[in-house]
């Protein structure tokens, strides 16, 4: 079993998990045609199909502790064949109390990213991690927010919107410094605020990819784009780049959907690009 625990310089990066998401891959890739699966058959779970993880990473960085976003939550969602609902139960078996938290910064503000952010207590909704401050894409929230009327975005007024009204929440745009370790990188468009996190401790980097890649094939084919991107020209572009930005920096390669624990390094053999687990 590879380790849940991996170090940036003087950052510890703990691997979290909130369950898993099963895909069929023709829904989640529909323009990768299914003979382009059968040369992949490495990247799929038994029955052809994605398993996805529902990653979070806590960094212990400078005497502070942050989340990288809090998966699905304990609410209804609307996937067959998957689990969720594990992050508080997995945090406390890593030894990771919930007070801990100074900083909560999500990537994006889709359902499997924001779903332990609050939770209903005596009627009402209270910040799950009560000593957080909590991070959010100006971007997305415009976007996101504008939607909450909608059934489908129901998980924005229960996990997102209260956050706001109490006082937690801080909009970030742009390459943006949060602590002193952690710096937030646009990535748009799997969404249009899509933010991926820089750590950088004592020379050494890594970046938390949030869904600027959702399966490791594509740090070569940077160009399959799922279906859940918005605009999908956009996401290709800044996986291009952020890929090569990776690979240039010689960074660690941290992915919540990639297989757990989800750290990893760009390599090349016979021209293509690899993301290999630690
Ligand atoms: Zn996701």
């Amino acid at each position: 079993m590879p380790s849940h625990t991996t170090k940036i310089g003087d950052a510890e990066i703990v691997s979290l998990s909130d369950g898993h998401i099963h895909f069929q891959p023709s829904d989640f890739f529909p323009s990768i045609d299914a003979g382009e699966w059968e040369t992949h058959a490495d990247q799929l779970a038994p029955g052809g199909l994605i398993r996805m993880n529902i990653g979070s990473f806590a960094v212990h960085a400078g005497g502070k502790t942050a989340l990288i976003d809090t998966g699905l939550g304990e609410g209804d969602h609307p996937f067959d064949n998957s689990e969720w609902g594990l992050l508080a139960s997995d945090m406390a078996s890593k030894g990771i109390g919930r007070e801990e938290i100074d900083a909560v910064i999500i990537t994006h503000l889709h359902r499997d990213h924001v779903g332990w952010n609050t939770i209903s207590e005596a009627g009402g909704i209270v910040p799950y991690f009560p000593n957080a401050r909590y991070y959010v894409p100006k971007a997305d929230w415009d976007t996101f927010t504008r939607r909450a009327g909608m059934s489908m975005f129901a998980y924005i007024r229960e996990q997102v919107m209260p956050l706001m009204e109490m006082g937690a929440l801080e909009l970030i745009e742009g390459e943006q410094a949060i602590t002193g370790h952690l710096t937030a990188l646009p990535t748009p468009g799997h969404t249009p605020g899509h933010t991926s996190v820089l750590i950088t401790s004592a020379g050494e980097n890594a970046i938390v990819l949030g869904d600027a890649s959702h399966l490791p094939i594509q740090a070569h084919h940077t160009d399959w784009s799922p279906r859940a991107d918005t605009n999908p020209n956009l996401s290709r572009q800044s996986r291009a780049e952020l890929f090569d930005r990776m690979e240039r920096d010689h960074s660690l390669v941290v992915s919540g959907h990639y297989p757990a624990p989800g750290f990893g390094r760009l390599a090349r053999l016979e021209g293509r690009r690899y993301w290999r687990a630690l």
